[in-house]
């Protein structure tokens, strides 16, 4: 029998009852990451099917609607978890009607919270799945591999292609991805099919125990594993 203490009920119980906590604008307004716990951050083009796949994964029709109101599009908005992890939705990227000047803010924000956020456990990446790898999903790959934490890929609206078409984009994101080796990993998902969700589960719920396991390791005084950013050449400064 399960208890609530078992890893696998834990991973499949991951996003529900997720609740809004925070909306954030600039770096200096973040949370200290010393007190926020583990995050996890969700990016993706404006459209792609981000706050669809919040939801799908959190089973809940509205919770990322209060990133879609006016005002909240350019912020980073952060819900919180039972397990005291957080879901971070970062803004959508690429919508071409944004002034020069937001679009400077945007990437000021987005890059510091990917490249400093020491609480950040890894980034879930959402495309389309019949527009994967744009130039500003491979930006925000740049960015992020150097810290050595884990990037998946979720290829969405996956209903919208033939099992041929969904099998030969998985493919090919796989030989395009294959160069980080196994830090960055993708899937094919549906949030109109809600297919897709225990692959995500399972994997972002990896992250978190792999994070509680290091902690541990900290305060029992264990020998710890070399961080992750070390394990890619040195943590950020
Ligand atoms: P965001 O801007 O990235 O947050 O994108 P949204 O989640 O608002 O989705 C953009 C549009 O794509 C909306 O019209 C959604 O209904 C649609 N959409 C999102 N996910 C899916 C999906 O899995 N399948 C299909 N067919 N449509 C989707």
């Amino acid at each position: 029998m399960f208890t609530p203490q078992d890893p696998g009920v834990r991973i499949m119980s991951l996003f529900r009852h997720a609740v809004f906590e925070t909306s954030v604008a600039k770096p200096i307004n973040l949370p200290p990451a010393s007190a926020a716990g583990p995050e996890i951050a969700f990016a993706g083009r404006s459209n792609a099917g981000k706050s669809s796949a919040i939801n799908t994964l959190a089973g809940h029709t509205r919770l990322a609607f209060v990133s879609k109101t006016p005002g909240r599009t350019q912020l980073i908005n952060f819900f919180r978890l039972p397990s005291g992890a957080c879901m971070v939705d970062l803004p959508g990227y690429g919508y071409a009607a944004v002034p020069e000047a937001v679009r400077k803010q945007w990437r000021g924000l987005l890059e510091h919270y990917l490249t400093r956020r020491e609480n950040l456990v890894g980034l879930v990446l959402i495309m389309d799945s019949r527009r994967p790898l744009t130039d500003l999903d491979v930006q925000m790959i740049h960015w992020f591999v150097p810290t050595g934490n884990p990037i998946h890929i979720l290829l969405t609206k996956a209903d919208k292609l033939s099992r041929q078409e969904a099998t030969l984009t998985l493919r090919q994101v796989r030989e395009a991805i294959a160069v980080y080796g196994g830090q960055v990993t993708v899937q094919l998902f549906s949030s109109l099919k809600k297919s897709g969700i225990k692959e995500a589960e399972s994997v972002i719920g990896a992250w978190l125990e792999e994070e509680d396991e290091t902690e541990e390791d900290e305060t029992s005084g264990k020998e710890k594993p070399p961080a992750k950013g070390e394990r890619a050449g040195g943590k950020l400064p």
